[in-house]
């Protein structure tokens, strides 16, 4: 895709949003210096609201989620030590085994088929205290959880693990890459529901909007770790101000319209429960993430991709039969609408149509 089309509807992900006009300008003004010398203002401020918002002694802007993820878990974790995640988690699936690769930790998979654990499910996998058996130190929660649809903790969850986990001296990190729509959606704040977490990773690039760029918040002790983990992983930048400025903006401003986001999803989760041959329970969508399975179309979902690809809708495949699509600032109503209109036909129009 060179030049994409005036009427392009990208459902792949909220990484396809583009900076704003607003963004691209403050990123040009942006005041800048040296981050790895502590001497980027516009950095420090990034950091600093950051950790006023989530109510936090301290902030660190990382270059990508994914190392977010990894400097967090190797701040808690020792080599050998395992890590308690969903089975489909993006630490489990997506982050190139780095937990293992690099940081020497093994990730202990918990199952929810809606992506939520629970205590029951995380103190089922606890490694007894055994010398001979590796040690849980670690427990990481996905808000929301995004292979499962974007589904949600309900705050009390959190609470309830959290209490439970530091009873037995275990830590918990957020992977809350989407935080901000799980707060949209809860109508509750960061701070809130995020209170009783050791750590928490949320991404500025998503569907806040910034063009690169994630976050990490807890207590001064932590940050100071993970910054030096940060240098380590090649991530000590110099003149970040520029994304920063991006990122300031992104925190500020774009939450508010996340609403939006929600609707459309729902609104695509209402049409496609309609569309014969698509399985979808609309109910389950409240965030930006609608997953469909396609397998009674007879294609399977890199098929339902590549049909949909020639309208100029984008969807990813997620699973053999899953289809996805992330609505974000990008995608507008007219646009969820065509997305509809092109779905329904390529649904009507498979292998086994009047089969
Ligand atoms: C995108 C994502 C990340 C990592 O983000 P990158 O910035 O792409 O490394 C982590 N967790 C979840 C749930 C995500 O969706």
């Amino acid at each position: 895709m060179s030049t994409p089309a005036a009427n392009l509807v990208d459902l792949r992900s909220d990484t396809f949003t583009k900076p704003t006009p607003a963004m691209r300008r403050a990123m040009a003004e942006a005041e800048v210096g040296d981050d790895v010398y502590l001497e980027d203002p516009t950095v420090n401020r990034l950091e600093k609201r950051a950790a006023e918002i989530f109510r936090k002694e301290a902030a660190l802007f990382v270059p990508t989620g994914c190392m977010g993820n990894l400097i967090a878990i190797k701040v808690w974790t020792h080599h050998g030590d395992e890590v308690i995640c969903e089975e489909r988690s993006h630490v489990n699936l997506y982050e190139l085994a780095s937990m293992s690769a690099i940081a020497g930790a093994m990730p202990r998979i918990a199952r929810a088929d809606d992506g939520i654990l629970t205590w029951k499910k995380i103190e089922a996998v606890i490694r007894p205290k055994i010398y001979y058996d590796s040690q849980t130190a670690l427990v990481c929660l996905e808000n929301t959880h995004n292979m499962a649809g974007g589904t949600l903790y309900p705050t009390a969850q959190v609470n309830d693990i959290c209490a439970k986990a530091h009873a037995v001296k275990l830590k918990v990190h957020l992977d809350g890459a989407r935080i901000f729509n799980a707060a949209v959606a809860l109508g509750e704040s960061v701070a809130d529901m995020t209170r009783n977490l050791d750590s928490v990773m949320f991404c500025l690039s998503k569907g806040l909007g910034a063009p690169v760029g994630s976050m990490l918040v807890g207590s001064q002790e932590f940050i100071d770790k993970a910054r030096i983990y940060r240098k380590m992983f090649g991530g000590g930048m110099r003149q970040t101000g520029v994304l920063a400025a991006a990122g300031l903006i992104a925190l500020e401003e774009s939450p508010k319209r996340l609403h939006e986001d929600h609707a459309n999803a729902k609104y695509l989760a209402r049409e496609i429960a309609t569309i014969p041959n698509l399985v979808l329970d609309a109910s389950t969508v409240e965030t930006n993430i609608v997953i469909f399975d396609c397998e009674r179309t007879g294609l399977n979902a890199v098929e339902f991709c590549e049909a949909l690809q020639p309208h100029d809708i984008l969807a990813l495949d997620t699973a053999l039969y899953s289809v996805r699509f992330v609505t974000h600032c990008d995608v507008d109503r007219a646009g969820c609408e065509r997305a509809i209109h092109v779905t329904r036909e390529v649904a009507s129009k498979t292998r086994r149509a009047g089969a």
